[in-house]
């Protein structure tokens, strides 16, 4: 809510919450935000399950089908990653189509014929591959971020972004998203990326920063 307001924004303006799975990181505050800014939650039924959420607070919502909601068109699109249903979020409003994808771990088995025609991506860039490799991580838990239940690696990011943008022509913004402390660095993300994505040059890229709001523009 603070970050809202950090932005001159109104909290009770936001009508509504999307869930994307139920790790921490992503859910902690849902409930809180929900009660403040008297928002419903949407989430997939795994998502809710997993999550243990009021049935009060969050209502349930199926992968590919769509609905809307306040003038907001949301799809929830299945992903892969280590939770009961997980999803990433396409949202369209006011002709504009926005792609919210975090905690993927591997694009393969994703329905990118859907994803077309996008205004604006946000979209992991969650470590790079030589810093998890060499990083401080325990074993186990390199395994579990490089592994198809984990995060997608800069490169890979870079291989959707290219995809993505080649049937996107009006694409206006690439957000990276979702970036690792220990195991990525912003400029080396954004760097990595673009390398990856080739085209999208007339675009605007920004990096997503966990400590701070930003604005999808
Ligand atoms: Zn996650
Ligand atoms: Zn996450």
């Amino acid at each position: 809510v603070q970050r809202i307001l950090d932005r001159g924004l109104d909290p009770l303006a936001v009508c509504g919450i999307l869930i994307s799975h139920e790790h921490g990181d992503h859910i902690r505050g849902a409930r809180l935000c929900s009660q403040d800014m008297a928002a419903p939650i949407f989430a997939t039924k795994g998502t809710i399950e997993g999550g243990k959420l009021s049935p009060l607070q969050a209502n349930p919502i199926r992968c590919d089908e769509r609905m809307d909601h306040e003038g907001f068109n949301i799809t929830p699109i299945k992903v892969s990653h280590d939770t009961r249903e997980p999803c990433a979020f396409l949202v369209e409003a006011d002709g504009s189509r926005v792609l919210l994808a975090t905690d993927i771990g591997t694009t393969q088995g994703l329905d990118l014929t859907q994803l077309k025609d996008l205004d604006f991506l946000y979209v992991e860039a969650n470590h790079d591959e030589e810093m998890l490799k060499n990083g401080p991580y325990p074993y186990f838990l390199k395994k579990r971020i490089a592994g198809t239940g984990g995060h997608l690696n800069n490169r890979q990011s870079g291989e959707l972004v290219r995809t993505l943008a080649g049937q996107s022509p009006n694409l206006r913004g690439i957000m990276l998203a979702h970036l690792s402390d220990k195991n990525n660095d912003s400029a080396l993300a954004l760097e990595t990326v673009r390398k990856h994505a080739g085209a999208a040059e007339s675009v605007r890229w920004e990096v997503a920063r966990q400590d701070e709001s930003v604005e999808l523009k």
